[in-house]
């Protein structure tokens, strides 16, 4: 326990260097405030005991000016040494930020059980900050998981809710584009039903990792909408930029599908609908799911492994088709 003394008179201040040498404390001596202000500065000292009465700034001060240069989580006891026990010069001290108070002349038997007490103090103290970090990292690990879907590693439904919600009235202040992807992987329970479940997991996992790399602005967000559907916000984009980013998603999970193990017997594709929206005020959020929700289905019913936009007209071929 390193110790700072502040004391001025020199028989004062030796004599309470040499009963902290006895207990194994190395001192710090200083004969005035701006002395000991320097050497606390330089040594951060484990305690400091600091007489009140000093010829330039005065004790008080001197641990007001510590307290104040203290960082965030930094403690070091104060313990005033002085002559005076008048009642107003103890409330003083401990407003000032001292901790405790020794009486002059300086018991060694006191002095001792005093810096005992102190790090008792200090070492629950730093127990206590552990703890708080560890609470603190937690917390966040809480804050993190609560946002992100357990299968895929993306955001989860509640995540994509308050984000939408968010952009949504940015959009509207902004009078910008609020684009979004309603995304839907093509025949899956037949996936499922041939491979499994696993199988189907797997590639739940790789397609929310196409739709990820593919969705590259900041404040682009990918979020499993549930099932086997995934939603993507793209903020103060227009209708063309989301259809081409819907295209090079569909294209890239193509791909994949197709270089897949088992692909000769069943190809994994992709359906998108794609709606774009500059918000009304009267209208919520929504409107723009329902737009993308209605371009979804006609990209199923056109025949899946496609982006849509808008209402769809479709063909009478395309319509047998489904
Ligand atoms: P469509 O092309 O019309 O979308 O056909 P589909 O079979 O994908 O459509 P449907 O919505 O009827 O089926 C979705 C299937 O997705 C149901 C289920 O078998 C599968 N599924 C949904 N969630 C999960 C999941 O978390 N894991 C796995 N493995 N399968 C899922
Ligand atoms: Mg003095
Ligand atoms: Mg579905
Ligand atoms: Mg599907």
């Amino acid at each position: 326990m390193r110790t700072l003394v502040v004391e001025d008179t020199q028989t004062g201040l030796r004599n309470v260097c040499r009963m902290l040498e006895r207990m194994g404390i190395v001192p710090i001596p200083a004969k005035n405030g701006s002395i000991g202000l320097k050497r606390y500065a330089e040594e951060k000292p484990d305690l400091i005991l600091l007489d009140i009465i000093l010829p330039d700034i005065d004790g008080f001060e001197v641990a007001q000016r510590i307290r104040a240069a203290e960082a965030r989580e930094e403690w070091t006891p104060i313990i005033f040494l002085t002559g005076r026990t008048k009642d107003e010069d103890v409330e003083r001290g401990i407003a000032s930020g001292g901790d405790d108070y020794l009486t002059k002349p300086v018991s060694e038997v006191v002095l001792a059980a005093k810096i005992r007490a102190m790090q008792r103090i200090a070492r629950m103290r730093s127990s206590l900050l552990v703890l708080a970090r560890q609470l603190d990292d937690a917390n966040q690990e809480l804050q993190r998981l609560s946002a992100v879907d357990g299968l895929t590693g993306v955001a989860n439904r509640r995540h994509f809710d308050i984000s939408l919600a968010r952009e949504w009235r940015r959009a509207r202040r902004g009078r910008h584009c609020l684009s979004l992807l309603l995304c839907d992987v093509d025949h899956f329970k037949s996936f499922n039903d041939t491979y499994g479940h696993q199988a189907g997991d797997e590639c739940l996992k790789a397609v929310a990792r196409i739709l990820q790399s593919h969705a590259k602005r900041p404040a682009d967000l990918v979020a499993r909408y549930g099932g086997e559907e995934f939603v993507v916000v793209l903020p103060e984009t227009d209708g063309d930029g989301a259809l081409r980013v819907a295209e090079s998603m569909r294209a890239a999970v193509e791909d994949w599908g197709a270089a897949r193990e088992d692909s000769a017997s069943m190809r994994l594709t992709i359906s998108i609908g794609v709606a774009c929206i500059v918000p009304r005020p009267a209208e919520g959020a929504q409107v723009l799911l329902e737009a993308a929700d209605k371009a979804l289905y006609c990209a199923k019913r056109a025949g899946r492994n496609q982006v849509k936009a808008g209402a769809c007209e479709l063909n009478e071929a395309a319509t047998k088709a489904t």
